[in-house]
């Protein structure tokens, strides 16, 4: 018997060496470093070495194992010894250990054995008092050794190092527990019940010794984690109050950004209908244009051409001066709509893209020849130059290079009195794809004050000195270069001294033409879109067949506006021809029906059937004309490249837009209805 511990002592020694550890009776979780870890002497002695931080699963596990240890039948009608290292264990809970100790009471009843002594080593403070309290509960008696090897001494009856914690095993029965526990509860949550060591009231002695001990640590504990509590509940009311202002201001700034997208959206809406509101505007301001233009026409044509008439009739000096005012003024006017309509065009973007192949020195004769005259009767010699060295071909917008050069030749003209013009082309730079060409307009004439250079770019702005004032003119004409010079790419520049002359100049890019063969076909005269320099005449159109020409044609006019056929009538009767008229489109069409005509001259707008209707229908047989394909002219005071595209597609053979000069209507006339002369 050992003296110690009253118990039985085995017969033979026994140590670790001897115990049996086999595979399926271990667990192990790395992970966490949780281990159970069963040997065996069979039926004599039962080890467990755990260790690390049980939690309940770990716990499930060790329970299995223990299941297949007693099921492969080493503990069976026998009394063991058990011994239980806890030294590596740093946490067990008491879900854990009461699951743990069922779990071995039942395989013990089960399996007809029980542990005759218990040996813990290595356990703390807290889990000693517990296993004491609980020592009933699992019906072991327990003995508490520092270490296995204690263990061993012990059992093997040794007293050397051995050294067995004086047991005063305690008996508790389950309701005392419970009371305990309500005891411990309150002392839990109330200082007043809090052991004080220093009082010492409780003498070591004293079997509860430890576990007022350990209720004291407790409350010591309990009253640091309280602390610290408190410290964390402010520190998390701290943070929420930080948060709670931190989700206003973001709920404020949210509110901002959505105020603002509001105002965004506002500014959007408002902008699109400003822009609308601009574009119908540009569309009204264009169609006024349109209209006034027309409107202004009308009455122009009637004073040019009565003015003309009156020309050709027998005037003293006195009376030819005054009429030859009248035409000059008129002209102008004339000059002064051109300017403005174009203008309007050009401010809304209505320029066309549209290039072609043309060749420079075609165009450069042509502007000679509508300007050498008025160049001559100032006696300034008009040169162009030109040299060899530009292509025969270029690809550009003939037709806006041609208008900016009109617009400078004609102003260089006008303030020059003596000396000469010299129009010039020279290339600056060329790659294998375009010529770069510096084009200036340059003269010997009254030249512009440094200061005032800026200002005769503006649109409506003449110089207020004597030569603008005697010569007349838009304050169009230089506003007008400039944006087509820029719409072609180019920008016009000024040299000019005063009492010396000025050069208007610009550089503009001209493609090469990509084919040889493309440098054959050119053209450098009027393609079919045109601003100010709009043909009298659409001179594309077919041409009559040849016949012998009768003396005095048959023209029928067709015209609502009385003054308008008295205009007309006495130019074309002027000119030799006959002429019947009709008020509009019906009555020219059964005028039409009735006699032979060479040729219809037909205004565009009348009541009841306009010049549209009335041309398609003179066109289709079955209306009953004597000749569908009459020549039809249009003569209007519509100017616009829509208005010419339509008279075209209506069917017309031609269009001539008030006012009408005589001349004009004359190469017209000759062209679609010849007279013998
Ligand atoms: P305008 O129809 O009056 O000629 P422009 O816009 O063509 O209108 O020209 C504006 C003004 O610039 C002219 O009135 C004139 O004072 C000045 N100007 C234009 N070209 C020349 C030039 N070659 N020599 C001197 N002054 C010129």
């Amino acid at each position: 018997m050992n003296p110690l511990t009253n118990t039985r002592v085995l017969d033979e020694l026994v140590s670790i060496d001897k115990v049996e550890f086999k595979s399926e009776w271990q667990f192990e979780d790395r992970k966490t470093g949780v281990f159970y870890r069963n040997g065996v002497i069979p039926n004599k002695l039962f080890l467990t070495l755990l260790g690390g931080d049980i939690e309940l699963e770990s716990a499930k596990n060790a329970i299995k194992i223990l299941g297949n240890m007693f099921r492969s039948g080493v503990l069976e009608n026998c009394e063991y010894i058990r011994i239980a290292d806890y030294s590596k264990v740093t946490r067990a809970s008491i879900n854990t250990r009461i699951l743990y100790a069922n779990t071995l009471n039942r395989l013990n009843s089960e399996y007809h054995c029980h542990p005759s002594i218990t040996y813990i080593c290595g356990a703390s403070i807290l889990l000693k008092t517990m296993l004491r309290l609980f020592a009933s509960y699992v019906k072991q008696k327990l003995i508490f050794v520092p270490t296995l090897q204690d263990a061993f001494d012990l059992i093997n009856n040794r007293n050397g190092t051995a050294s067995a914690e004086k047991l005063h095993q305690i008996t508790v029965s389950s309701q005392e527990m419970d009371e305990f526990a309500a005891e411990c509860g309150h002392i839990l949550f109330d200082e007043f019940y809090t052991i004080d060591e220093t009082k010492n009231f409780i003498s070591p002695n004293n079997p509860l010794h430890p576990l007022y001990t350990i209720i004291s640590l407790l409350n010591d504990d309990l009253r640091e984690l309280k602390r610290t509590e408190k410290e964390q509940k402010q520190k998390i009311k701290a943070t929420l109050e930080h948060a709670r202002v931190l989700n206003k201001e973001l709920s404020d700034q949210k509110k901002n950004i959505e105020e603002k997208e509001q105002i965004q959206q506002i500014l959007i809406e408002n902008l699109k209908l400003a822009r609308e509101n601009a574009e119908i505007a540009s569309e009204a301001k264009s169609e006024f244009l349109a209209n006034i233009s027309h409107e202004i026409r009308t009455p122009l044509h009637a004073v040019l051409g009565m003015t003309e008439l009156l020309l050709y009739t027998a005037l003293n000096n006195e009376q030819k001066n005054y009429t030859d005012t009248i035409l000059t003024s008129a002209k102008q006017l004339h000059h002064l709509i051109n300017d403005i309509l174009d203008f309007s065009k050009i401010e809304s973007g209505q320029l066309d893209q549209e290039k072609s192949l043309f060749d420079l020195r075609i165009l450069f004769d042509d502007i000679s020849s509508i300007l050498a005259g008025s160049a001559l009767k100032k006696s300034l010699p008009l040169t162009f130059t030109i040299p060899s060295t530009i292509p025969p071909a270029l690809w550009g917008n003939a037709i806006y290079l041609r208008q900016a050069l009109i617009n400078l030749v004609q102003n260089a003209i006008k303030f020059t009195y003596k000396g000469k013009i010299v129009v010039s082309a020279e290339p600056v730079s060329e790659t294998p794809f375009e010529f770069n060409l510096r084009i200036s307009v340059k003269d010997t004439g009254i030249g512009i004050p440094e200061e005032k250079k800026e200002l005769i770019f503006q649109r409506f702005t003449q110089l207020d000195s004597s030569a603008t004032r005697k010569e007349g003119g838009t304050g169009l004409g230089l506003a007008i270069a400039t944006q087509l010079i820029s719409f072609m790419g180019g920008s016009l520049r000024l040299n000019s001294c005063e009492n010396e002359g000025s050069e208007f100049w610009f550089i503009l890019s001209f493609r090469k033409p990509k084919k040889e063969s493309d440098t054959t076909e050119t053209n450098a005269s009027m393609p079919d879109t045109v601003l100010a320099m709009l043909p009298e005449t659409a001179s594309e159109c077919q041409k009559p067949v040849d016949s012998t020409p009768p003396k005095n044609p048959r023209i029928l006019l067709v015209e609502d506006n009385i003054i308008n056929q008295q205009v007309a009538t006495a130019m074309l009767t002027k000119l030799a021809y006959t002429v019947d008229i009709s008020v509009n489109g019906l009555e020219a069409i059964e005028a039409l029906k009735k006699k032979p005509y060479a040729l219809v001259i037909m205004d565009l707008q009348m009541p009841h059937m306009g010049g549209f209707e009335a041309t398609k229908n003179i066109r289709k047989p079955e209306t009953g004309v004597l000749n569908p394909n009459i020549p039809v002219i249009a003569l209007t005071a519509n100017a616009t490249k829509e208005d010419r595209e339509n008279c075209l597609k209506a069917g017309m053979n031609d269009f001539i837009t008030k006012p009408v000069m005589m001349q004009v209507l004359q190469e017209l006339l000759q062209k679609w209805a010849p007279r013998s002369q």
